[in-house]
């Protein structure tokens, strides 16, 4: 082996040294981020990319209203730099996890800036069903995460960026495909009320037997209304939701006659191998179902 080589060689030797090294220094110094529920976890991942650590409480096809924390949870923000909610009353269980654990965490709640729909005295959380209003959450996710490591707040810009641009065109493709359904069906069922701000953003009317929250079980009077409702205002569909009770919206299906359209994605996420793994799809496929079964 002549000097150059050898020289060559060990020059090679000293940067692979070097990268693994520095690699798992780096994987370590990614920012732990905790996102209350699969959504938010999302948009946290797209926003943060390689440089955060995405932790979600309530995971995929898990209920958000109701969710009771376990041990686990408490330390899992105790670790966190930079907790991510949704506000709006939706994290009830939160403030005593947040203070079981310890945790001096900055809190971000996603929904700054968002004037809330009132569902009478109480502000509707499901802010997230309007693509725009995502898109504020982008928004502040990428200041959150700039003030937590400022260090890669270039990255987090450029990556909100991108991400801000796939959400624009996601609004322009539910505003086309509603446009494309005859307005005398643009109305639906749901099981509860999770879709008021899609139906401001893109006019499908949806009406549902629960409130706002899945705590609440309706009553046979709140059912025996729905069921009047659909046969004067011929409503023809009624959907399912990933999170509650499928009995309840198959009972008006059979009674009604009004066709069950599929299953709508409310609150959360499915796992990977589900319909919906990510906020871009979970809006993609509720826009197809909801066409599929009001087009003429
Ligand atoms: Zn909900």
């Amino acid at each position: 082996m002549d000097q150059t080589l050898a020289m060559r060689c060990f020059s090679l030797w000293l940067i692979l040294l070097a990268l693994v090294t520095i690699a798992p220094a780096r994987a370590q110094d990614r920012l732990n981020v905790v996102a209350s529920f699969s959504i938010l976890g999302d948009l946290v991942q797209n926003v943060g990319g390689e440089r955060v650590s995405v932790t979600t409480l309530v995971g995929p096809d898990g209920d958000v209203h109701v969710y009771a924390p376990a041990p686990t949870d408490a330390r899992k923000i105790a670790d966190a730099k930079l907790l991510v909610i949704n506000g709006l009353g939706l994290e009830g269980w939160l403030p005593r996890l947040v203070q079981a654990s310890g945790s001096k965490a900055p809190i971000l709640t996603a929904t700054t800036g968002i004037v809330p729909l009132q569902v009478g005295a109480v502000a509707d959380p499901h802010a997230w069903q309007s693509v725009a209003n995502a898109g504020i959450y982008v928004a502040n996710i990428r200041d959150a995460l700039a003030a937590a490591d400022p260090a890669d707040a270039g990255v987090f810009r450029a990556n909100a960026q991108a991400y801000l641009a796939k959400l624009d065109a996601l609004d322009r493709e539910a505003r086309e495909a509603v446009a494309r359904i005859p307005p005398g069906r643009r109305k639906v069922i749901s099981t509860h009320d999770a879709f008021a701000y899609f139906a401001a953003a893109y006019g499908i009317e949806f009406i549902a037997p629960s409130g706002v929250s899945t705590e609440s079980e309706p009553s046979a009077r709140d059912i025996a209304g729905i069921i009047t409702q659909i046969r004067t205002e011929r409503i023809p569909a009624v959907f399912l939701e990933n999170i509650s009770d499928v009995r309840l919206i198959r009972q008006i299906s059979a009674e009604t006659g009004a066709r069950v359209g599929g299953t709508l994605f409310s609150d959360s996420l499915t796992g990977e191998k589900g319909d919906a793994p990510t906020y871009i799809e979970l809006v993609r496929h509720n826009i197809k179902a909801l066409t599929g079964a009001l087009a003429d």
